[in-house]
């Protein structure tokens, strides 16, 4: 498509830039050949995105019950989110963090170590989620090699899992879903044990932790780490399950000197009802991932804790470095961002709310357990799960949420929610009711 002027392309109406969009722009996970409907939004406030309708030219508004994937925390088109991003740009938008720092990394940083577990004191400020998760199993291979243990190289995952999309990541995701195969020359090969068995509320007996238990014994000499997600097993199924197992995992860590790697990545910030959810279980990993809703949406950021013994070990080592660092590290307009919304989250009585929010699902999704086709309604913290016996038809069932007004992004056999905290009572109640109302319009029609 070269051509000499490149200045004045001609203004698309929406349905051609849907056009556009369909030929050109790849989205996540998707085709380009014959994708499905992708809706164009024209503004996002509070709960609510405003999609346009090319075909009938009136735009609607729909609840967005995924919070943009995690991350939308305080919905959108926040007053104090905004300004601090319009008030950081004012002073600096960037600048590089290599021997150079700034207030909005020091001030984030600070409430970070703050906040998390005790005794994860240091932090590396990250691009994105998966870049957080590279740095983590990084930090677990230099601080091996430090020790003069590097054959300490592999990692252990749980069936389940997932971690991201880059090839590191990726190769700790379920191997199955994460169609390894296709990659096989490329990703690294890692241990995996069994996904969890024990639920939320349920305690792990010896049977339940036999899995990883011998996994670690026989492994133990060639494992660097074990990263999972704590409580709440996201992309990989939306299954929750016990702090018992997390707590013995600990030990078992300990026991067998494997490091742990919490990956908070989605669980952070609240959403399973404690501000991580490896307080549930009481319990401090030798490394924490931290992204998605650390800006409150706004903007791409991630951070990777470490203690300060894996610190040190690394510092000592060969390198005397820790090997990894980019020219948008610590970005002033995100940190400054992300600032604002842990304070708008922390000022705020955030775990009354996500109370709220979890009793508000418990009742208003309970009418799914009697729709034909549902295996199972379950919730945790702000988070609403319908497994299907099959696999759901995406288009289909998003089309009738939309005309319910509500906005959600089903895979597989899971139609989920987790929403913004600061959706209202009745928000929630229409949530719920037009995921009730889709789903039982159709199973009728099927
Ligand atoms: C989303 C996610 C990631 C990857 O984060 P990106 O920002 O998408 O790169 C990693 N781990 C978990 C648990 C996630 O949910």
């Amino acid at each position: 498509m070269s051509q000499d002027n490149h200045t004045a392309l001609p203004t698309l109406n929406d349905a051609q830039a849907l056009a556009f969009d369909r030929e050109h722009v790849w989205h996540p996970y998707s085709s380009l050949i014959d994708p499905p409907p992708c809706y164009l939004v024209e503004s996002a406030e509070g709960v609510y995105l405003q999609l346009a309708n090319p075909d009938t030219g009136e735009s609607q508004r729909v609840i967005d019950g995924m919070s943009s994937w995690w991350c939308a925390l305080h919905g959108y088109n926040h007053p104090v989110l905004n300004q601090a991003i319009s008030q950081q740009s004012e002073s600096m938008a960037h600048v590089m963090f290599g021997g150079l720092t700034h207030r909005p990394a020091i001030d984030l940083c600070r409430r970070l170590v703050d906040i998390t577990p005790q005794g994860l004191d240091q932090v590396f400020l990250a691009d994105s989620g998966s870049v957080a998760v590279e740095v983590a199993i990084k930090m677990a291979l230099q601080y091996w090699h430090s020790q003069g243990r590097p054959e300490k190289s592999r990692l252990m995952s749980l069936r389940n899992g997932y971690h991201g999309d880059t090839l590191g990541a990726m190769s700790l995701c379920d191997p199955i879903n994460g169609m390894h195969h296709l990659f096989k020359d490329n990703i690294q090969s890692q241990l995996f044990t069994e996904a969890p068995r024990c639920g939320f509320d349920e305690p792990c007996d010896a049977d339940a932790i036999a899995d990883v238990h011998n996994l670690l014994q026989e492994h133990k000499d060639s494992l660097a780490a074990i990263i999972l997600e704590p409580i709440v097993q996201g992309a990989g199924g939306m299954r929750f399950y016990s702090p018992d197992y997390l707590r013995q995992l600990k030990a078992l860590c300990e026991r067998y000197e494997v490091l742990l790697i919490a990956d908070e990545i989605a669980t952070g910030f609240g959403r399973t009802g404690e501000l991580f959810a490896c307080g549930h279980a009481g319990i401090t990993p030798d490394i924490l991932c931290l992204g998605k809703a650390l800006t409150g949406g706004y903007l791409t950021l991630a951070a990777t804790l470490c203690t300060r013994k894996i610190s040190s070990g690394i510092c000592e080592g060969e390198a005397g470095v820790f090997m990894h660092g980019t020219p948008l590290m610590g970005n002033p307009l995100a940190c400054s961002v992300a600032n604002a919304s842990l304070d708008l989250l922390l000022q705020d009585d955030w775990r009354g709310k996500i109370q709220t929010i979890e009793s508000g699902l418990n009742t208003g999704l309970a009418p799914c357990r009697s729709i034909k086709g549902v295996a199972d309604v379950r919730v945790l913290g702000a988070i609403g799960v319908i497994e299907m016996e099959q696999a759901v038809d995406m288009p289909k069932l998003q089309a009738a949420l939309i005309e319910r007004g509500v906005w959600l992004r089903p895979f597989g056999k899971l139609v989920y929610t987790m929403p913004p905290f600061i959706i209202t009572q009745g928000e929630l109640e229409s949530l719920c009711q037009a995921i009730v109302g889709s789903l039982t319009a159709i199973e009728a029609s099927s």
